[in-house]
């Protein structure tokens, strides 16, 4: 007969997460963890609430953090003539890098995004050509 003190509290019945999942605080991998405290910070999570702890890998979050960004930058440089085509390019090079980076990671899903992202900045970085175009 097991000791009444060993037996595990109801709360502690809770499965695991499973991963894609990390501390809030720390952004330390909490997968398969079976008490619910950041080993690393502390910080307690439920795993039956998502909003107390990060479902996606904050690499991933940090992928689309910089290809939303430089989308947003390349269309305001859209604006400009040669300057604005300057900007893009180098907008287009870094996007290049940080989306092949992301497809080749297996946790990455929004591969869509790191695909349409360059894709548009090449377009814009065209924008001179257009002008050229337009004026002879
Ligand atoms: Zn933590």
């Amino acid at each position: 007969m097991p000791d009444a003190k060993l037996e595990p509290l109801p709360q502690l019945k809770l499965k695991p997460l499973k991963p894609p999942a990390f501390c809030l605080s720390c952004k330390y991998n909490i997968a398969y963890l079976s008490e619910f405290r950041c080993p690393e910070c502390g910080r307690s999570f439920d795993p039956t609430d998502y909003r107390t702890y990060l479902d996606e890998d904050p690499e991933v979050l940090r992928y689309n953090t910089i290809l939303l960004n430089c989308t947003v930058i390349s269309f305001f440089a859209f604006l400009f003539p040669i300057i604005g085509t300057l900007i893009n390019l180098l907008l287009l090079s870094i996007t290049i890098k940080v989306a092949a980076k992301a497809i080749s990671d297996k946790n990455y899903k929004h591969k869509y995004l790191a695909i349409t992202v360059p894709t548009l900045i090449a377009i814009f970085s065209t924008r001179d050509i257009f002008l050229i175009i337009f004026y002879l």
